[in-house]
């Protein structure tokens, strides 16, 4: 599936929708270059699950978790990992539980993701205006 957004707001409200429709044990794997949109459409994913809180990139660990909603959500956001071996201890209770992860730059950790993962890109097309984003998602098997 293929969706074209012209604003944050609706690479958001895609956050949302599928934030809605999450169930659990579904890992979310979010790619593309930094400013890309990877945390709007967290912060709409979290909305979709209820969470009522504020969501931004964990500043000083790699994950943040949220309880307030639907579903826990574990938010990763990997893009200052250097090697593998800092990742997070016990994510794998993230990835194999009862929530949902979302994993920003999740390309970084390839060899660590589960099988079966719900691969989101985006990619800015500056031809078509500043505010466009081609979001590609994808279910992988
Ligand atoms: P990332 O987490 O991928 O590094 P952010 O979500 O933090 O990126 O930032 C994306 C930036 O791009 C925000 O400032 C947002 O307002 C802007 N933006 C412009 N157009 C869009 C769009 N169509 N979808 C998402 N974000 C957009
Ligand atoms: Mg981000």
């Amino acid at each position: 599936m293929v969706i074209e957004t012209f604003d944050p707001k609706e690479t958001y409200d895609l956050g949302v929708k599928m934030g809605e429709q999450a169930r659990a044990g579904q890992v979310i794997c979010l790619n593309g270059d930094l400013g890309v949109g990877k945390t709007v459409f967290t912060q709409g994913f979290a909305a979709g699950l209820g969470i009522a809180g504020p969501v931004n990139s964990p500043t000083f660990t790699i994950v943040q978790q949220y309880e307030d909603g639907r579903l826990p959500l574990y938010h990763f956001d990997v893009y200052r990992i250097g090697d593998i071996s800092e990742m997070e201890i016990g994510y794998e209770d993230c990835f194999y539980g009862q929530g949902v992860t979302l994993i920003e730059w999740s390309e970084l950790i390839r060899e660590i993701l589960p099988e079966h993962v719900t691969e989101v890109t985006i990619e800015k097309d500056m031809e078509k205006g500043f505010d466009y984003r081609r979001i590609r998602v994808e279910e992988k098997e």
